[in-house]
């Protein structure tokens, strides 16, 4: 599978000493420069864990009681969470080598201009990021070097992403996490090492109700997205970066995924996205929340990280496609899909407690 994706060298210099980091980004994606008070959507949509929160009346939701909506600035900027200063980053350390990606959730990822220079320095020269980064290696030497933990963990992450990209260098249409499910299924089953049990996908009711709030990221246009699905009644509603009503929907739940088509050019970008996923330090990732919730095998989270960003991306989909009554998957439209889904991986990989 042809993709596109752009690898670029920074170095960065810390306290105690200098390295290269690698940034992977499709192409389309590979800018990044937050500017103060032009967005703050991100503070609108997760307050990091034990920050105050406020009632926020416009989007019926309680939003981090240090944000100000009006100049959109954080209040606390020089005390605000590790986990706010590090968004939108994902990085890891695997053989030595410092990986990051930027979260595509953000909507200043929106551009193809290269990353402004001074950006990742400024973000990864703290010494919260020197730390993370010292702990990431030595946990992912740690468990290299522990049978009972790697358990092949490297082997089973190659034939995984070949697998999956080559699955989706053919997938034309949603929904797609019946039968990629049970092609991890099959690599797990032909993986003597790997004892991880794949569960079924859960009823679709289910995860449409874990939805709350998120980024609508698209390449024209960002906002916020509120979702509120109780049991068969669904309400989606759509708002533009000031706060402004755009869509208020109120829908059938879904009870299952809709067939829709996608694109050429929305093809274009799944597979970029695939890619990116597949580039990710996601074994350094896996490995650092194995390592801190509790001792146990990569795989096991390894697997199970990947399925969700899977899943993520068809919910996705399903939302937005029965929100605007899509029955075909445009670019823009795969844009906003891949925020969305975005947004559940990096939750899933957040855990500031363990600095
Ligand atoms: S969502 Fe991205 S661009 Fe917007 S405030 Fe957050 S980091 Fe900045
Ligand atoms: S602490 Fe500041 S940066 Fe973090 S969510 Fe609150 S307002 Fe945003």
């Amino acid at each position: 599978m042809q993709n596109r994706l752009a690898k670029t060298t920074f170095n960065i210099n810390t306290q105690f000493f200098t390295f290269p980091a690698n940034l992977i980004a499709p192409t389309w994606a590979k800018g990044y420069k937050c500017e103060a008070g032009k967005c703050g959507l991100c503070c609108l949509v997760a307050a990091p864990k034990d920050f105050p929160l406020r009632p926020f009346a416009q989007l019926d939701r309680p939003i981090c009681a240090h944000y100000d909506v009006k100049r959109k600035l954080c209040k606390k900027h020089t005390e605000r969470s590790p986990m706010c200063e590090i968004f939108p980053f994902l990085f890891g350390v695997e053989d030595g080598q410092v990986l990051i990606s930027t979260c595509l959730t953000c909507p200043a990822t929106n551009s193809e201009s290269n990353i402004d220079p001074k950006v990742l320095p400024e973000t990864l020269e703290s010494p919260y990021f020197s730390r993370q980064l010292t702990l990431m290696n030595d946990y992912y030497e740690h468990a290299i070097l522990s049978p009972h933990i790697w358990r092949g963990a490297d082997q089973l992450w190659h034939t995984l992403t070949n697998r999956i990209q080559d699955f989706f260098s053919h997938k034309t249409d949603f929904p797609f996490l019946s039968e990629l499910r049970d092609m991890i299924v099959d690599i797990v089953a032909g993986s003597p090492r790997i004892r991880a049990k794949i569960p079924p996908l859960p009823p679709i009711t289910e995860l449409m109700s874990r939805v709350k709030a998120y980024i609508a990221t698209r390449f024209e246009s960002s906002g916020i997205c509120l979702v509120k699905s109780v049991d068969s009644k669904t309400m989606i509603v759509l708002f533009d970066e000031n706060l402004k009503q755009k869509k208020a929907v109120k829908v059938k739940t879904p009870t299952k995924s809709p067939d829709l088509e996608i694109e050429k050019a929305a093809r274009k970008l799944l597979n970029d996205y695939v890619s990116l996923i597949c580039n990710r330090p996601f074994l350094s990732l896996a490995t650092r929340m194995c390592a801190t919730i509790k001792p146990r095998p990569v795989p096991g989270y390894l697997l199970s990280s990947v399925a969700s960003s899977f899943v993520h991306i068809e919910i996705g989909a399903t939302l937005i496609a029965t929100r605007d009554k899509l029955k075909v998957i445009d670019r823009d439209t795969m844009r906003e899909i891949i925020g969305f889904s975005e947004a559940a991986v990096l939750s899933r990989f957040r855990r500031p407690e363990a600095s």
